[in-house]
């Protein structure tokens, strides 16, 4: 067995089902000594020596490697065709900021200037310490992506797509092609579109990252990130040695429950979805509401290429500005009585949230704007519910 925290590669024999036969069943594993058709939940942090000294299991501490992380990590590499496999860690920003600790001192990074603002503050508070330069550009405008670029210097770009909360979308193909003819590596931020609607690794992205706190989970109750990777290269190997050595690896109770998620993820975003697309087809027709961002209305500037980039649908996240501005906006997210006005997204229980006042005055998000994360609920009754808090507005 190679070292206990290197990158697991999907098996070679996995068969040719459909990755949602293959999620519902956790790739069909079945535990050997019992015969369970749901894998253990293993929580030892020690795994006894053999005689000769050796770790026959490949197990030998919890803080590089643990059984149950690995089993959500497969199904995790599975979804994303993840050739070098996926690594989960404590939360999204464990595992985008692992990306930005792997590089070097001098080295350039092109980074969305709409993104998520956690991640964004992080950069700028890190990135010159580390003498790590970051440019900001708006990602769906491709030629001042590419302007941004500096050959040999720039070795990270990093897109969000859709990205958060104005739901611009992003060329991947187009992206990757510009960062890879520059000798730098594309990163995608894919939790608003989950693998069930993108996979950024078939299109051209070296490395995929989630918050699987979002949909991947989507029962807000784990906080977890994942890190899924094209090619088990030297980069890919770093990340694995900074997770590890770092001590970053989620905990066996939350790969446990992320795992159980995991196998109904692909019910779960086709429905989101649908509500999601249905809701932004009738608040688009609202009188209180001047505009609708969602990259599955056909009117939407970024609907051609994600037509073109994602499947089964567009997403599970939409955002409306209120016509009377940010008072009515805030009013009217007080008066909703079936979404919740909360934080996060993902879940199966509908969000809504003022963004404005989560991100400050350096917020690039209109202060008119309130992003919606559409949950399972009965679409009539979330559209009823935003039509009556939004008519009182
Ligand atoms: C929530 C989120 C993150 C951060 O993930 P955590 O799990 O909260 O650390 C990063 N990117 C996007 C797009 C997110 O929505």
């Amino acid at each position: 067995m190679s070292e206990p925290n290197a990158p697991k590669p999907p098996s070679d024999a996995a068969p040719a089902f459909a990755k949602r036969s293959l999620a519902a069943q956790a790739l069909g594993h079945v535990d050997p000594v019992t015969r369970a058709v749901v894998a253990p939940l293993h929580v030892a942090t020690t795994f006894l020596r053999d005689p000769d000294n050796g770790y026959s299991s490949g197990f030998s501490y919890a803080r590089p490697d643990n059984a149950t992380v690995r089993e959500a990590e497969a199904v995790l590499a599975m979804l994303e065709d993840a050739a070098a496999g996926a690594l989960l860690f404590g939360s999204g920003m464990a595992a985008a900021t692992a990306v930005f600790t792997a590089l070097e001192p001098g080295d350039h990074v092109v980074a969305p200037r709409v993104m998520y603002w956690g991640l964004k503050r992080w950069l700028n508070a890190e990135m010159p310490r580390r003498r790590i330069a970051v440019d900001f550009v708006d990602m769906d405008d491709l030629p001042a992506l590419e302007r941004a670029i500096r050959p040999g210097t720039t070795t990270l770009v990093w897109i969000e797509t859709p990205g958060n909360p104005l739901w611009t979308v992003t060329d991947i193909a187009e992206a990757a092609r510009l960062a890879h003819a520059a000798g730098a590596r594309l990163a995608v931020d894919s939790t608003a579109a989950s693998p069930i609607h993108t996979r950024p690794l078939t299109l051209g992205a070296d490395i995929v990252m989630h918050s699987a706190t979002k949909i991947l989970n989507g029962h807000s109750d784990v906080v977890a990130g994942v890190l899924a990777g094209a090619r088990a290269d030297a980069f890919w190997e770093r990340l694995a040695a900074i997770r590890s050595g770092g001590g970053a690896i989620l905990g066996p109770f939350e790969a446990y429950l992320l795992m159980r998620s995991l196998r109904t993820l692909p019910l779960r975003a086709a429905a989101q979805a649908a509500s999601a697309a249905e809701l932004a087809r009738r608040l688009q027709a609202h009188p209180n509401v001047s505009r609708v961002l969602y990259p599955g209305l056909p009117d939407d500037p970024g609907h051609a290429v994600a037509a073109r980039q994602m499947q089964g649908g567009f997403g599970f996240m939409l955002s409306i500005r209120v016509r009377d501005g940010e008072a009515a906006a805030i009013a009217a997210a007080a008066r909703v009585r079936l979404w919740k006005r909360a934080t996060s997204l993902g879940g199966v229980e509908s969000l809504i949230e003022h963004r404005a006042s989560v991100e400050g005055p350096d917020s690039p998000c209109p202060p008119d704007l309130l992003r919606l994360s559409t949950g399972i609920e009965a679409v009539d009754d979330l559209f009823a519910d935003l039509d009556a808090a939004l008519r009182d507005a």
